[in-house]
């Protein structure tokens, strides 16, 4: 006779978030046995991204409750399954917007899981969220103490990255890096608009690559901190005559704007054969876009969109802030105060810098 004993479960505190709009509340819960190409992960911190706002109230329709959320977490691998061979006990990791996929496809086989073509599992998404969701994952972000995560996907930090200004590379980083990659080289004129937390990563990664970086913003005050982070020109274009300034002046531009512009006059600023990439998933009104096909088809511009970044660019992109001593700006605020911390970041209070990240003490 054999006896089969179930594998050990761990459990863990977290901030779980009971249905629409509740607020995140410290609860214990059960994580299922570390696989063995899993790692056990002593989560230290975690950016807030937008998203996780936008998923805390289902603003998407695709929220499963109860849900754990936070997806730009960093922390120290404490324990590693049976077939993990590239990350030890004691390596600082980051997790981002994804925690498996299929590894096969075509996309996952080059290392660009964000494209799996049998859908990549979300780090947090559930039933709700379709193909990208599995039942059971809505309770595993990063608003936990302990995670246990595919080793692909728990991103190895390079010396010189901190666990907390490093934290939101994780998704602000790799969200406008995988549009730098596919679309600029050194010289390329890009503009990017808005600076937030996606914006002045795009403007610190654009110029480390190379670009010629404007930074096209709603508000004066930012000029400053533009010059400072590392982009050549400031644009202000709310104000009358600056857009139209701006015509046929980009080879490339990556909108990060929370709010929908006027796409046309947007257009109008690239340069012949110039490339638009909408990154950041809008409001669920502002997810669609019009314009015309003439324009397009006498210019060569090209409309694009983009989603995080798969397993190597993100690897990358770590080794690229690593050497340049790329960071985020951010505030960092006790795990205690996630609720007021959630709900400024949906006001679009960011505090006077560009990203909070919380911390378990
Ligand atoms: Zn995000
Ligand atoms: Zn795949």
């Amino acid at each position: 006779m054999t006896t089969t004993t179930a594998a050990p479960t761990t459990t863990t505190k977290a901030y779980v978030i009971d249905k629409a709009g509740a607020e995140p509340t410290l609860q214990t819960i059960t994580l299922a046995a570390l696989g063995p190409d899993e790692v056990e992960i002593d989560m230290q911190y975690c950016g807030l991204c937008h998203t996780d706002c936008h998923m805390r109230n289902n603003d998407w329709g695709i929220s499963t409750y109860p849900m754990v959320a936070g997806h730009e977490g960093t922390g120290v691998v404490s324990k590693v399954g049976t077939r993990v061979a590239e990350l030890k006990v004691g390596d600082a990791v980051g997790i981002g917007w994804i925690r498996n996929s299929c590894k096969q496809c075509d996309a996952c086989l080059v290392g660009k899981d964000n494209l799996c073509g049998a859908y990549y599992q979300g780090t947090y998404l559930g039933e709700g969220a379709g193909g990208w969701g599995r039942g059971g994952c809505q309770l595993q972000g990063c608003f936990a103490k302990v995670m246990h995560v595919d080793a692909r996907f728990a991103y190895k930090l390079p010396a010189g990255i901190a666990l907390d200004a490093g934290a939101p590379l994780l998704c602000a980083g790799v969200t406008v890096w995988e549009p730098i990659v596919n679309f600029v080289k050194p010289g390329t004129r890009l503009g990017v608009v808005s600076l937030g937390g996606l914006g002045h990563m795009a403007v610190k990664l654009g110029s480390a690559v190379g670009a010629e970086v404007t930074v096209l913003s709603s508000s004066a005050n930012k000029a400053k901190q533009s010059a400072e982070m590392g982009a050549h020109h400031f644009v202000q274009y709310t104000r009358q005559g600056e857009l139209e300034a701006c015509a046929a002046k980009f080879d490339v531009i990556i909108d990060t704007c929370p709010a929908k512009l006027d796409l046309d006059a947007i257009l109008g600023c690239l340069k012949f054969g110039g490339t638009y990439v909408r990154v950041g998933i809008p409001h669920k009104e502002a997810q669609t876009v019009s314009t015309g096909l003439i324009p397009l088809i006498f210019t060569g511009k090209k409309i694009a969109g983009s989603i995080v970044s798969g397993s190597a660019n993100t690897n990358a992109m770590l080794r690229l802030a690593a050497s340049h001593n790329i960071a985020c700006d951010v505030k960092v605020v006790p795990f205690t105060e996630l609720t007021s911390t959630m709900d400024a970041l949906s006001k679009g209070e960011a505090g006077g810098h560009f990203r909070y990240v919380m911390k378990w003490d």
